[in-house]
């Protein structure tokens, strides 16, 4: 039998019909309201495989290296090849069509949704690995059912199976049809608070279709609702401005703005709570274990139309609940406490006497061995344990850094590559010193600590080694406050991206490609000459890739090259780049984009590569605009290369007053959003260089000048549809969240150390704003 009905499906079908499909079925078996429908089962694509005889040819397609974008391309065609190109015998064909045409009066329309039969296990979330298909009839069924399968060997699934050790021949799909629910709302629910387990349910929802909310290309409306007393405790309305819907003429799936009326109304009534709440405690009664739920309501009535496991949930945070012992939390790198004033070490010294001072650019207390660098210097010196001293760090440190236990520099604020990739790496750091380099010798002990900004001889006291280890009192999971204002993270070196995504940020505000470039070595221009285009995509792809994986579908907002001809200059191929008197006013940003469009396409291929591999998270975001014709210009770059600006999510940030001052016809060129960064937006109103440390005292990101050009920017976009965020280091300071919250701000990014601190910030301003608003 090619097909099994929900009705005729349980939990102990995984195998027969794949998690969303046994899933489905033991849902209707409990009484839950499940749309009606059926599954073409695993077994029927494993039969289909193997008496087409395509199936040896087809795992031995996969057996290539996942780090080659190149094979991993040729994989998913070989793939789609062999599958679409054969013909399905015509008793599955007959079994499959007669099944739908059961359903309703045979013109249904049906969702058709792929159920591997690894994906949605209670250990692996493979959550949107393989295709949907929504809206579907008669004539394009079984093909819909086809790609489903050829969907088990995207590039995306490929890559993470490898990565994850699962092997290709062992995961099978099944295809779940069923009858499509033409929601009017719908959204999320989880059945538990899903970092700490709490008996909160949580709700999401928005009008429409729930692609708007899986996919996060809507803020939905956020309920949280005690679950054993069934109490609604908090209620936040978004605005929102989209929703997908049955297109009644072509059947298809289309985005549409809402009506102004319904933007800010809140979705759910009274009623449509209280039944969500009744089938949640249901759900998680039947499994026994807190549920991810996708709901939808039809003609009053609620549907659930997925469920799975939550996997965020740590063991420690269920077991121990309480969020006292969740308040604990402290990010940290091996075992020094690195968030001050959580762990109780002492600062404390030997000898008690600071050396230097600077900036504490990375916080963290640690002691360890000076070894001073120099550009010249073989890097592989640096061993585990001590401390770099250097005047600035460059992009080709960033292995020593990894290494080390602290940074020293001489040179450099807030905002330098020595500031940034320390706080990313998680290892302490003191920045700006002015004499480091000179006053430190090789081999001699110090302290450092990061939030000071201080320089001692001598190692940390005892009292702070008999300390309890960090790690023993950290939760795996962040305990994450729900917030209606967007809390992402900044990343600059991929190899972060984890440390990142276990923040529970809610994607990537700014991904830096700088460094993948600059790590090459080499200029871009050299790298190309010596390897070709096509390798330079390859090193961008696989570098955006590990980041956009690791935080999928959350999204991810990678930025094009910004990398000023000073830093160009220290790399093979740099004696090309012009000698510019002031590089931070120079040739960088979209201004070099756009005069190099030979360099600026081979970036924009590599994200529509991302785009093919099936990373829809992918945001695109263009440096240092500043106005409408540095955008248009870059668009008809886009286009060239084959990306749909309309169909893709893309913005520019807003860095020079000129861009800020030009914002509405920015706008105008079609951008979904527009991100502060703050660190050359004050450079430029201010006229104070970021990098110069005697005019450090006067870099002011909270200068009045500054805020009013943020503020007049947000106003404008809200008007226009537009997102805002801030990338800058400034969102991570709470006066500053606190004035772009005020000020209505989509989404705020910050460094990966502030994230926990910046989510209760926007926490404790949204929940002010509120009460404000009842007084
Ligand atoms: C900024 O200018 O604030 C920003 C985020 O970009 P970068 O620090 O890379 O210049
Ligand atoms: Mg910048």
């Amino acid at each position: 039998m090619a097909v099994l009905w929900l009705d005729d499906v349980t939990a102990d079908d995984l195998e027969t019909v794949g998690g969303k499909g046994a899933s489905l079925g033991e849902l209707t078996g409990a009484g839950l309201p499940v749309p009606p429908g059926f599954v073409v089962t695993a077994g029927t694509y494993r039969t289909f495989i193997e008496e087409a005889g395509i199936d040896d040819e087809l795992f031995a397609a996969m057996d290539i290296d996942p780090e080659d974008s190149a094979a991993l391309r040729e994989a998913e065609q070989t793939a789609e090849d062999l599958i679409l190109g054969t013909e399905l015998p015509d008793s599955v064909r007959d079994e499959i069509l007669e099944a739908y045409r059961s359903m309703g009066d045979g013109e249904a329309f049906v969702a058709v949704r792929s159920s591997a039969t690894a994906e949605d296990l209670p250990d692996a979330s493979f959550a949107g690995q393989q295709e949907t298909f929504l809206n579907v009839r008669e004539e394009a069924l079984v093909q819909r059912v086809k790609e489903c399968w050829a969907s088990l060997f995207s590039q995306r699934a490929i890559y993470y199976r490898q990565q994850k050790g699962f092997p290709h021949s062992e995961v099978d799909i099944a295809v779940v049809v069923q009858q499509m629910v033409d929601a009017e709302k719908s959204g999320v629910m989880f059945t538990s608070h899903p970092s700490t387990g709490e008996p909160e349910i949580i709700i999401e929802a928005a009008w429409g279709l729930g692609e708007a909310v899986v996919s996060g290309s809507v803020s939905p409306d956020n309920y949280v609702v005690d679950r054993e007393t069934a109490a609604v405790e908090q209620v936040t309305v978004a605005d929102k401005k989209l929703l997908m819907e049955k297109d009644l003429e072509t059947g298809e799936t289309v985005e549409r703005p809402v009506e102004e009326e319904k933007r800010e109304a809140q979705v759910l009534g009274d009623d449509e709570i209280a039944r969500l709440v009744e089938l949640g405690r249901q759900v998680e009664d039947h499994y026994g274990t807190p549920q991810d739920v996708e709901w939808a309501v039809y003609e009053g009535e609620v549907y659930m139309l997925q469920s799975r496991p939550i996997t965020t949930i740590s063991d420690s945070a269920a077991s121990s609940g309480g969020p006292a012992s969740q308040e604990r939390e402290a990010a940290t790198n091996g075992g020094v406490d690195t968030t001050p004033g959580t762990g109780g070490a002492t600062t404390d010294s030997d000898d008690d006497e600071v050396l230097l001072h600077g900036l504490g650019a990375s916080p963290g207390i640690v002691s360890g061995t000076v070894r001073v660098v120099t550009k010249l210097d073989h890097l592989d010196q640096v061993a585990e344990g001590d401390i770099i001293v250097t005047e600035m760090t460059m992009p080709d440190m960033v292995p020593a850094m990894k290494r080390a236990v602290g940074i020293i520099t001489d040179e450099g604020g807030m905002t330098s590559h020595a500031a940034i990739v320390s706080r990313e790496l998680g290892v302490p750091a003191v920045v700006g010193t002015g004499s480091a380099t000179s006053a430190l010798s090789d081999g001699q002990t110090v302290t450092i600590d990061g939030d000071k900004g201080t320089i001692r001889q001598g190692t940390v006291s005892k009292t702070e080694e008999e300390h309890e280890p960090v790690e023993a009192v950290r939760p795996e999971t962040p305990v994450k406050p729900m917030t209606a204002t967007e809390v992402k993270v900044n990343v600059s070196i991929p190899e972060a991206a984890e440390r990142a995504a276990a923040t529970g940020a809610d994607g990537v505000g700014l991904l830096r490609i700088e460094h993948m470039v600059l790590s090459l070595g080499v200029t871009p221009e050299k790298y190309i000459a010596d390897h070709g285009a096509d390798a330079y995509v390859d090193e961008l792809v696989s570098g955006i890739r590990e980041v956009a994986e690791e935080f999928y579908p959350r999204p991810v907002r990678a930025r094009t090259l910004d990398a000023p001809t000073d830093e160009f200059r220290e790399l093979e191929g740099g004696d090309s780049e012009p000698n510019e008197h002031n590089p931070m006013l120079g040739w960088r940003g979209i201004r070099r984009s756009l005069d190099k469009p030979d360099v600026f396409e081979q970036e924009l291929r590599a994200f529509k590569r991302l785009y093919e591999m099936g990373y829809d998270n992918v945001e695109l975001m263009l440096p240092l605009v500043n106005d409408a014709s540095d955008v248009e210009t870059a668009v008809e770059h886009m286009e060239a290369v084959g990306i749909d600006p309309e169909k893709r999510r893309w913005g520019v940030m807003i860095e020079t007053p000129a861009s800020a001052l030009s914002i509405e016809e920015l706008a105008g060129c079609g951008i979904d959003f527009a991100s502060f960064g703050t660190n050359d937006l004050t450079q430029y109103t201010l006229a104070v260089d970021r990098n110069n440390g005697n005019v450090a005292d006067r870099f002011d990101e909270l200068h009045p000048a500054v805020l009013s050009l943020i503020g007049d920017v947000i106003e404008k976009c809200r008007e226009m549809g537009v997102d805002t965020s801030i990338c800058g280091q400034a969102g991570s300071k709470p006066a500053m969240v606190d004035f772009l919250v005020k000020k209505g701000v989509t989404s705020i990014s910050a460094n990966i150390d502030a994230v926990r601190d910046v989510q209760h910030e926007v926490k404790r301003t949204e929940q002010k704003l509120i009460l404000d608003d009842i007084r």
